[in-house]
């Protein structure tokens, strides 16, 4: 089957050269130019190794076919998505990748800033990889596996389907995607563009990872109208926005149902922006559980808290809207599971032993299986994501290979 880990390695370095980070402020589409480079590169690229279809759609979707070998029998049409932004934590500007070839365990110092050292210690996961290649970036930079590693996967099991026609599988969708680290892109994906029963995205950690299940989530805004006076005569008059902003974050929990108080499958409610002056203010929540009764809950507690403190001044006005984000996927995936089945199987029948966790987090696949096409996540290897110490094992990235190209054979057999 060619040399996977030689293909694999060569695409990931050339992807992660391409600076490709997505940017929250703009209103573009895709919300950085930059992004078109390595789609484009992709789009090329396909093309070369025999896809049909190959298109680059006006919102930044790169769309392609595998054309199936089975022709005697109906068969599901899956897709296979990975990113090609990298996210805004830290700079993508300038990556000079390093391969540590044969890896012999010893913590990894990285040149362009000594401070930035890879210490198997800290990263039990890296203690496991003796021998295998691994590739860090240079110490200034993330490294921006988190999701060229994906592409590259499915790039990569693109090509070995293409080149073996022998091996049975139904028709395959490719989709290389822009703005997932601001959670704008996939809105943009055209369905009908897609066309599949159900999908996975390459997108995911240690090898056997399988996410289908994901948080639900909300959004809350409070909005606080004091009443606003000269500080110098305000006696009986003013009416602090500000304070009944601090009043509202002291009622609600803080040794409980915080991002950090909270691991596992517990919910919680968080405050990330306040803003504002005596007059007005605003406070933005999250809220994330895994069921909906424990979501609804958080919402509960945070209307609950601003009608107290509503209660103390009557002559503010706080406001409370909360609007949904997204959905834990397992909802749909209880009632479709055919794409975690077929995955659970192709990763038995490779050796790999699927691990189930669920992401605190959403995914493009929570959106995507809204919509209607189950996705759940597959595991890429990257690890130390979004920050200069993220890394890969070249290893790891063939193991995804190798679970992508027999998917497609379980899914026809
Ligand atoms: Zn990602």
């Amino acid at each position: 089957m060619g040399d996977i880990p030689a293909a694999l390695e060569s695409r990931l370095l050339r992807y992660v050269q391409i600076d490709t980070q997505s940017d929250e402020a703009s209103s573009t589409v895709p919300s950085t130019a930059k992004q078109l480079v390595l789609l484009q590169l992709l789009q090329q690229e396909l093309e070369t190794i025999g896809a049909h279809n190959v298109q680059l759609t006006p919102t930044g979707f790169v769309i392609a076919t595998i054309p199936a070998t089975v022709h005697d029998r109906e068969l599901p049409r899956i897709g296979l998505l990975a990113h090609v932004d990298t996210a805004a934590d830290f700079t993508g500007a300038g990556v000079k990748p390093i391969v540590h070839r044969n890896y012999d365990g010893k913590p990894i110092t990285l040149p362009d800033d000594p401070a930035q050292v890879l210490s198997p210690v800290d990263n039990p996961y890296l203690a496991g990889k003796i021998g295998d290649d691994i590739i860090t970036a240079s110490g200034t930079t993330l490294l921006g596996a988190d999701d060229k590693a994906g592409v590259a996967i499915i790039m990569t099991a693109a090509e070995q389907l293409l080149a073996h026609p022998e091996i049975p599988h139904g028709e395959i969708r490719i989709c290389f995607t822009p703005d997932e680290e601001i959670g704008t892109g996939i809105t943009r994906l055209d369905m009908d563009a897609l066309a599949v029963d159900f999908a996975y995205t390459l997108d995911g950690g240690q090898v056997g990872k399988l996410v289908y299940e994901t948080f639900s989530a909300d959004k809350a805004v409070v909005t606080i109208t004091g009443v606003a006076a000269h500080p110098g005569a305000a006696y009986g008059k003013l009416v602090n926005a500000l304070q009944l902003a601090a009043a509202i974050i002291d009622t609600l929990p803080r040794h409980t149902r915080t991002p950090e108080t909270t691991i596992g499958r517990q919910g919680f409610v968080h405050v990330y922006q306040m803003s504002g002056t005596a007059a007005r203010a605003e406070l933005s929540f999250i809220l994330r559980d895994f069921e909906l009764e424990g979501l609804a809950s958080h919402a509960a507690l945070l209307q609950t808290v601003c009608a107290a403190i509503q209660a103390t001044e009557p002559r503010a006005k706080i406001s409370c809207v909360i609007t949904p984000q997204y959905r834990n996927m397992r909802y749909w995936l209880d009632q479709d599971k055919r794409a975690v089945d077929f995955a659970v199987a192709a990763m038995r029948k490779v050796g790999i032993e699927p691990i189930f966790e669920p992401t605190r987090g959403g995914t493009d696949g929570s959106q995507l299986t809204e919509r209607g096409v189950p996705t759940p996540n597959l595991f890429t290897g990257m690890q130390n994501i979004h920050g200069p110490l993220e890394w890969i094992s070249v290893q790891d990235m063939a193991q995804a290979v190798n679970v992508c190209v027999e998917l497609a054979r379980t899914v026809a057999s």
